[in-house]
């Protein structure tokens, strides 16, 4: 049976003399800091009195009964997986799909200008499984799109939703109530098109009583 706190399972107890209780402790990542770090307008005044960095990286540390202790974080060790962790271990940070880890994982260059995974529900996906399921979405919109011969300007003229004129997607139109021909690319079938939002008016008349 391990010894649990909130839920999460108590790894260990943290042998360093420097730790008192009451200390207070910021996370920084995996790093844990200790004392009091005091920031002005901005700026930072004092530093914290020293760092500890846990033994496996989604550990993080906590005061219990007066005594400090790796806690675990990852919320998949701890038997309740969350959408997203705050650190995840070794073991359960990887690829929601393949399962690769981050070290083997293919990153995207574009994402972070070094490139990255791409982050999602559940944690995050490898560049490779990511552009499956791009490839997936884009032949499922270009199946959609009907030759020229058929389309037909009108299926797209003054709707009440806005949609793709290739692909028929749903175009999310929030930020364009004053669109005058904006030019957009679909997220589903990733060709251009137009956007103008129609305004119409209308009025109301109420009685008024003297
Ligand atoms: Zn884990
Ligand atoms: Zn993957
Ligand atoms: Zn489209």
């Amino acid at each position: 049976m391990v010894s649990r706190i909130d839920g999460e399972i108590i790894r260990d107890v943290i042998n360093d003399p420097r730790l008192f209780s009451g200390i207070e402790r910021a996370r920084s990542g995996k790093v844990q800091r200790f004392g009091k770090r005091i920031v002005q307008g901005g700026k930072c005044i004092q530093e914290c009195d020293f760092e500890i960095t846990p033994p496996e990286k989604s550990w993080y540390s906590k005061e219990i009964d007066g005594v400090w202790h790796w806690v675990e974080g990852c919320s998949h060790c701890n038997g309740s997986p969350k959408d997203w962790d705050y650190v995840r271990c070794d073991k359960h940070d990887v690829c929601v799909d393949c399962g690769v880890d981050r070290e083997h994982a293919t990153k995207s260059p574009g994402i972070d200008g070094v490139g990255a995974v791409w982050g999602c529900r559940g944690g995050w996906r490898c560049n490779d499984c990511q552009e499956q399921i791009n490839k997936k979405r884009l032949a499922e919109a270009e199946a959609r799109i009907v030759p020229d011969d058929e389309y037909d300007e009108m299926d797209f003229w003054h709707e009440n939703e806005a949609r793709c004129p290739w692909c028929k997607a749903e175009i999310n139109t929030d930020e364009s109530y004053d669109a005058c021909d904006e030019e957009h690319e679909c997220h589903e079938c990733e060709r251009t098109f137009k956007l103008t939002a129609e305004h119409s008016v209308s009025w109301t008349t109420i009685r008024s009583v003297k």
